[in-house]
């Protein structure tokens, strides 16, 4: 059995299925799929929560493919960051800490101060496990982490750069941040696309693994089951939810860290402890449709920017904006004659400035955009997608508190969790916890 259908439930409940076995997926809500969803915006199909996948990473690319799902790439459009009162050039960072200090120098997004301080380098060994923020001020100084590692960490984590653990969100910067030379090389031109998604949308990768896995004989899917309690019966376990108990040898949660941490209370009251740890962000995201000949808006919008990001320092209601009309080709094709995008909003332990009606939301996100683009149009329509508790946090500490979860859930045999609390949060790292949790389930 697996519960919660989410993109990591799916995947263990198709392995389990391709191992032989008869699966139930139990899932609370109307509908399969968890963060990844599709929204109606001025009648266009569009995602209203993640949009895109890491392509260098297999999984997600690889399960899309296998489902027979169109993979596409963002176009050339690059991303701005809009602080000090401007649209500027993003320059070539890992995570924000930057890999080339001319062309940050160029872009102006540090002052001049900032700008020396972080061409004061220090070149230091970092000892333990510390967090992103502080791993950066290290090397380039404090601005470098506010206008830069701050808004690119706000995009995928919802969260503080000083709080985010480096070792477990970006391995790569530890690595780097320790040699005199912080420096990548330069991609090829022909290198293969850093992010892909699915032409149509990111929720049709749900969706296409929730068609296969209804056409396998031995499997189903029930929506609108929250399961409330979990406990062991024998070699199995049995499983309370409103509509009944269910008996299950395997049981997979693919849940967040907080239901998690509720069903496994007497099974691994260890694990539970750990997850209740966890912390999770809260966003929301604000599509809008513009119509492309209304005055003023193809000249504000359609500058050949993927969107911007917007630094917390700057004390803005948005933390970016995604131009998906000029991100995507397929929106661009879907939508015609309208530019579609989108703002989102939330960061973690911000959670108040969430808590107003959607109708702010949508004012707050159309005077930041006045603001950075000088758009001045009215939006044909806009849709509001609250995502509570959405994005956990990997704080320090993270990777170590995953491995004490997985010691404690050992102990309990036909056990497993998966999902975006422990092995990365984006599509990919996600799907490969469903593969790694069944292959540990079957060995
Ligand atoms: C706004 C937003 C944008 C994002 N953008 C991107 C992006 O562009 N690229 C990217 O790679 N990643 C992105 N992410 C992250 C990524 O989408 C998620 O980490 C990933 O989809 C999580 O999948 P999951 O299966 O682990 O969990 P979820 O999607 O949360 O699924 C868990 C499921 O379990 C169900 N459930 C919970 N409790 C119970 C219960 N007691 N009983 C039954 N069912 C239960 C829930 O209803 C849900 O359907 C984004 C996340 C958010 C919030």
């Amino acid at each position: 059995m697996v519960v919660g259908a989410g993109v990591a439930g799916l995947t263990a409940a198709r392995d389990l299925a391709e191992a032989g076995h008869d699966v139930l997926i139990l899932e609370a809500t109307d509908r399969s799929g968890g963060k990844l969803r599709a929204g109606e915006v001025a009648g266009v199909t569009v995602d209203v929560g993640a949009e895109a996948m890491l392509h260098r990473r297999p999984e997600g690319t690889a399960l899309a493919t296998g489902l027979g799902l169109p993979i596409t790439h963002p176009t050339a459009a690059t991303s701005r960051v809009w602080t000090r009162d401007a649209l500027r050039p993003l320059p070539r960072t890992l995570m924000g800490a930057p890999l080339d200090l001319d062309q940050l120098e160029a872009s102006g997004i540090l002052s001049a101060e900032g700008i020396r301080d972080a061409r004061h380098q220090r070149v230091q060994q970092p000892h333990g496990d510390v967090s992103v923020g502080e791993l950066v001020a290290s090397r380039f100084g404090s601005e470098v982490v506010d206008r830069l590692v701050e808004p690119l960490l706000g995009g995928v984590y919802a969260g503080q750069a000083h709080r985010i653990s480096a070792r477990s969100a970006i391995p790569q910067l530890v690595d780097l941040i320790a040699r005199p030379e912080f420096t990548l090389p330069t991609p090829p031109a022909d290198a293969p696309p850093v992010f892909a998604s699915v032409d149509g949308g990111m929720w049709r990768l749900p969706a296409a693994l929730e068609a296969d896995l209804r056409d396998r004989p031995g499997v189903e899917v029930r929506h609108g089951v929250t399961v409330t309690a979990v406990r062991r019966t024998g070699s199995g376990f049995v499983v309370t939810a409103a509509s009944g108990d269910e008996t299950a040898d395997l049981l997979v949660l693919a849940t967040p860290a907080a239901p998690t941490a509720r069903l496994v209370v007497d099974l691994a009251p260890a694990a539970a402890e750990e997850l209740r740890q966890i912390g999770y962000a809260s966003v929301a995201l604000v599509t809008l449709a513009f119509r492309a000949d209304d005055s003023g808006v193809t000249e504000s919008l359609d500058i050949g920017a993927s969107g911007f990001l917007v630094p917390p320092v700057d004390d803005r209601a948005i933390k970016a904006s995604t131009f998906s009309f000029a991100k995507w080709d397929w929106v661009r094709a879907a939508g015609e004659g309208l530019l579609v995008l989108r703002t989102s909003l939330g960061r973690f332990g911000e959670e108040a400035t969430l808590q107003v009606p959607d109708e702010d939301l949508v004012k707050a996100s159309l005077a930041d955009l006045a603001a950075a683009t000088g758009i001045t149009a009215p939006p044909v329509d806009a849709v509001v997608q609250r995502w509570g508790g959405g994005l956990p946090q990997y704080w320090v500490g993270h990777l170590e508190r995953v491995t004490r979860i997985r010691a404690s859930v050992a102990e309990v045999p036909g056990l497993a969790l998966c999902g975006a609390a422990y092995d990365g949060v984006g599509i990919p790292a996600t799907i490969g916890s469903a593969h790694r949790a069944i292959a540990d389930l079957l060995a």
